[in-house]
């Protein structure tokens, strides 16, 4: 069903490596501007612009956030993800599309390689992981498939569209940081079924949920994480292999904008049946 809003408006979420996207998205864009929008968390700055669409009428409102702070660099455990969500319900996106750096946990993964994932395992330990803290009724929302099927496959098919190879599917294992885990850390975090490790995608993706916001996830392999193949992961080997898959990401990213469309998803029924909402 296709929703009613029109022009309709997507978050980005943009993660080590391609903080500057909007500068980079800067042609295609007009009207950029800064906004900061309050939320009960906090305060979120972001980047607002128009994009014009080739294929379709009229245009669509994209709103850039990077997540590690704009002109700074927030570590992964002091992001205020809260903020960040509530920040994009209060905006009404129709969906959220994020980028990662993160490491391969299999040495069969190649660095380099574009990943959207389908599966998440938190393995955080100290952060707010939910919205509904204090609320009158029990919330349990359905994580089954815990990224928007929907913008995965928006996102597979830009991705083919674009001429970019990308992996359907992996387990995305998210981690505290800031340190990178150890060798015997990785050696679990495969065992338990993980494909792929990083610091931030599995909170924002549980957020995303509960405010009823689609949420999907494109990775790039920065490195092998500690142990596989010998590697002692660095954050100069991420910053330079996110910098060489900058093209292909931003490639990904621009085609899906092209072809976004505005529908209906269960994601955006997460809460049904609760009767309340997510407070932003
Ligand atoms: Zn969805």
């Amino acid at each position: 069903m296709n929703c009613e809003c029109v022009p309709f408006r997507v978050g980005i979420i943009v993660g080590t490596g391609i903080e500057d996207l909007a500068k980079q998205f800067q042609a295609a864009m007009h009207g950029l501007s800064d906004v900061a929008i309050s939320t009960r968390y906090g305060e979120v700055k972001l980047l607002q612009a128009k994009c014009k669409r080739s294929s379709y009428d009229g245009e669509i409102e994209v709103f850039i956030l990077p997540r590690h702070g704009l002109g700074c660099h927030l570590p992964p455990h002091l992001i205020n993800y809260k903020a960040n969500i509530a920040a994009m319900k209060r905006l009404q996106v129709d969906g959220i599309i994020a980028t990662a750096a993160v490491g391969a946990l299999h040495s069969e993964l190649s660095i380099g390689k574009i990943v959207i994932p389908d599966q998440l395992i938190d393995w955080t330990k100290q952060r707010p992981l939910t919205f509904f803290d204090e609320c009158a009724v029990a919330v349990h929302v359905d994580v089954t498939q815990p990224y928007c099927e929907r913008l995965r496959k928006l996102l597979l098919a830009s991705a083919e569209h674009a001429g970019v190879s990308a992996i359907d599917t992996g387990c995305y294992i998210c981690a505290d940081g800031p340190r990178y885990e150890t060798a015997a850390e990785v050696k679990a975090m495969r065992i338990l079924g993980g494909d792929i490790v990083g610091m931030t995608a599995a909170t924002e993706a549980i957020l995303a949920r509960e405010a009823e916001v689609c949420y999907a996830l494109v990775c790039v392999v920065t490195n092998y994480a500690a142990g596989v193949l010998g590697a002692r992961p660095s954050h100069s080997e991420v910053v330079e292999v996110m910098r060489q898959a900058n093209t292909k990401l931003m490639n990904i990213i621009a085609t899906s904008i092209e072809r976004y469309k505005c529908y209906d998803c269960p994601c955006k029924h997460s809460l049904d049946g609760y009767g309340v909402k997510a407070p932003v």
